[in-house]
């Protein structure tokens, strides 16, 4: 059985951090990877208590964004911080999920799904945060677990 930590195989993952280094270029938004064995109850809620955790809620422009996904009950879900919430609207994070998702149940290209989706929350903030100077890498780029 997959667990969280080899639902992704060394060079997929290394493919995501890629993805993830790639949008950050074009930004001054925070993208973050974090995979659970088994979330219980509501993922959304789960997602927002490890965007706490995590403490990325204290980017400078309040704009990181979580992608979580649960191995065992195959939930994927993904929230961005208050900065982002003024600039895009329910229907993106919406459409971005509905695109990983036939991927991770038919259980085919999904490192690709995610790195689509990772790139494709950096090119829509590009537009509303634009990379500051110096675009610090406020956070990890690792996959957490
Ligand atoms: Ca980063």
């Amino acid at each position: 059985m997959p667990t969280a930590k080899n639902f992704f195989t060394p060079s997929e993952k290394e493919k995501i951090i890629q993805a993830i280094i790639n949008a950050e270029k074009n930004t001054s938004a925070e993208i973050k990877v974090h995979i659970q064995n088994f979330c219980l109850g509501d993922p959304i809620k789960q997602v927002q208590k490890i965007f706490f955790k995590q403490k990325m809620h204290k980017t400078i422009h309040q704009n990181a964004v979580l992608f979580y996904i649960a191995v065992w009950n195959k939930k994927i879900a993904v929230i961005g911080d208050k900065g982002i919430h003024e600039k895009v609207t329910q229907k993106f994070w919406d459409e971005l999920i509905n695109d990983i998702i036939p991927a991770f149940k038919k259980n085919h290209n999904k490192c690709e799904a995610l790195c689509n989706g990772i790139l494709k929350v950096g090119e829509a903030l590009a537009k509303y945060f634009p990379p500051t100077e110096s675009n610090p890498d406020e956070l990890s780029n690792e996959i957490s677990y």
